[in-house]
């Protein structure tokens, strides 16, 4: 079976459940609106889907996937499209969510990427232009490792590390959006970062006191 059919079945499944009578009352909600008190940026990767993991359904979770998780510096306009700024302003402004969550996540190939070519140049466009270099450029100082901590700490390590610091990045770019910091101060607006283990399956959220991710639940 083709995973292309998998997923024509699975709509199946979802759509006699949807379409069922319990639902109606919802769906005729939903059908006009929507009202979401939290948005996730996660990476695009496919294990780690915030819907499943936090066990939430339609209409909880004003999502933006992209490569890494990352949001870009506050910047007004300029030639370059603004999807995950957008996304943000969107759900700050008009759905007035109470929480960001920017959540990371072990074995990320973004970082692995940036990791690979921290400290070259980015190429210019060409017929074979790279977009994923220059999009993790946003987080480069998350690569900086000292001689000393290359030589005595395995990959996988640095990687946790650069991946983390990456989510910290994104996290002080998002509080610098105007309509962000404004909802902050105003008490209407919490951001957090998380960091999925993979492997075990463990959530961590960063402890701004402790300066560190600790373990939820
Ligand atoms: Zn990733």
């Amino acid at each position: 079976m083709s995973s292309y059919t998998n997923l024509i079945d699975g709509y199946k499944e979802f759509k006699n459940q949807y379409q069922g009578q319990e639902n109606a009352i919802w769906r005729n909600w939903a059908k006009d609106t929507q009202n979401p008190k939290v948005m996730i940026i996660a990476c695009s990767d496919s294990r780690v889907n915030p819907v499943i993991i936090t066990q939430s359904g339609l209409g909880d979770i004003f999502t933006v996937n992209n490569v890494a998780n990352l949001v870009p510096p506050y910047k007004k306009c300029g030639n370059t499209h603004h999807s995950t700024s957008a996304a943000i302003e969107f759900a700050v402004t008009q759905l007035k969510v109470e929480h960001i969550i920017i959540m990371g996540h072990s074995g990320c190939g973004g970082i692995r990427a940036l990791m690979a070519g921290h400290g070259e140049s980015t190429p210019e466009p060409d017929d074979h232009y790279s977009f994923i270099r220059p999009w993790m450029k946003i987080v480069d100082e998350a690569a900086e490792f000292t001689p000393e901590e290359k030589a005595t700490q395995d990959i996988d390590t640095l990687a946790t590390v650069c991946e983390r610091r990456a989510s910290l990045i994104s996290l002080n770019n998002l509080v610098g959006f105007p309509w962000v910091k404004e909802a902050i101060l105003a008490g209407m607006l919490e951001v957090h970062a998380w960091h999925f283990d993979i492997g075990s399956g463990t959530l961590l959220e960063y402890n701004p006191e402790k300066d560190k991710f600790e373990a939820l639940g």
